[in-house]
């Protein structure tokens, strides 16, 4: 039941989630517990720009009794400077033209880290570089989460907006970067064996016109997949997205997006996620995920 006593549907399938091998709180073990101690069956493992976690996840996820959905969340530059996300779900984590793009992409981040903090020195904010770096576990994957956790712990931020006050596009902490572009993150997905999904569409604030521009685009390098249930995404954004997945066909897809137990908006629970609507076409069984065992217990 929610809050609304309404009778709410979840299913044990989760197919987004990060952990200190990106920007996470928890280590890959943590997850796994947890996901186990939510009831959770499927979990993916999508950290940012790195399948680094995926072999302790699989050993991890077997001794919690859960499958293990080998993913990855790609960050993407399109038309021009926009950054979206995209996920792979079933990659070959030893596939060489994944991991080697991969390793690419995570060498940029430590250089487009100490432009971060020159900026914000410029601002009269020193030291943020080693601030945020004390805050990751794995240097290569240095994130703008890192600066934001340093920036709210040393009283520059309030909880939850640092993004807003420094980070995000146009903000003074913020350096412009080319990520990979649309149709190699899918081509790197796909060549490895794995699906690519359209990451939280909700999150853009794209108009509708440029939503289907991004999803034709997709579409034509081989994606099929968009997150229809996400925990940034409002029942609005749901309905969107769920009317977009019947007239574009695209499968939806079901991820927590879990970064931390508690985010300054509301709790998020790794391991569970909505069902979607019965009429609406999923990732799942291209994934192998039993749907049979939703209906059981
Ligand atoms: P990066 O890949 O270093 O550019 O960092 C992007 C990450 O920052 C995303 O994956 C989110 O976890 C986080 N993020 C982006 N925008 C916000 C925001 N407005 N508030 C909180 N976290 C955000
Ligand atoms: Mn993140
Ligand atoms: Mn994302
Ligand atoms: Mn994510």
């Amino acid at each position: 039941m929610n809050s609304n006593n309404q009778p709410r549907q979840y299913i044990p399938v989760d197919l987004h989630a990060h952990t200190t091998h990106s920007d996470g709180s928890l280590s890959v073990k943590e997850l796994m517990a947890m996901v186990k101690n939510n009831g959770g069956k499927y979990q993916a493992l999508t950290d940012h720009d790195t399948v680094n976690g995926i072999s302790e996840a699989r050993e991890e996820a077997s001794k919690n009794e859960l499958t293990l959905i080998p993913g990855v969340e790609i960050s993407v530059t399109w038309t021009g400077n926009t950054l979206i996300h995209i996920v792979g779900l079933g990659v070959d984590e030893k596939n060489s033209q994944l991991v080697e793009s991969l390793d690419n992409m995570r060498n940029q981040r430590i250089e487009r880290g100490k432009k971060i903090a020159q900026n914000l020195a410029r601002a009269g904010i020193g030291g943020a570089f080693e601030g945020a770096m004390s805050y990751c576990k794995n240097p290569e994957s240095l994130s703008r989460t890192h600066f934001s956790d340093w920036l709210v712990a040393n009283g520059y931020a309030k909880p939850g907006k640092a993004f807003d006050k420094f980070l995000a596009p146009g903000r003074v902490g913020y350096v412009a970067q080319k990520w990979a572009n649309l149709e190699d993150a899918v081509k790197w997905i796909t060549n490895s064996g794995g699906i690519a999904v359209i990451a939280h569409p909700a999150r853009y604030k794209f108009t509708r016109t440029k939503l289907i521009k991004l999803i034709d685009e997709f579409k034509s390098y081989g994606g099929i997949g968009i997150e229809l249930i996400s925990s940034s995404h409002s029942l609005q954004d749901e309905a969107n997205i769920a009317s977009l997945c019947v007239s574009k066909e695209l499968l939806a897809s079901v991820g927590s997006d879990f970064h931390k137990t508690e985010s300054y908006r509301r709790r998020i629970n790794p391991g569970i996620n909505k069902r979607p609507p019965n009429k609406i076409p999923t990732v799942f069984k291209h994934l192998g995920i039993d749907e049979t065992i939703f209906d059981v217990e």
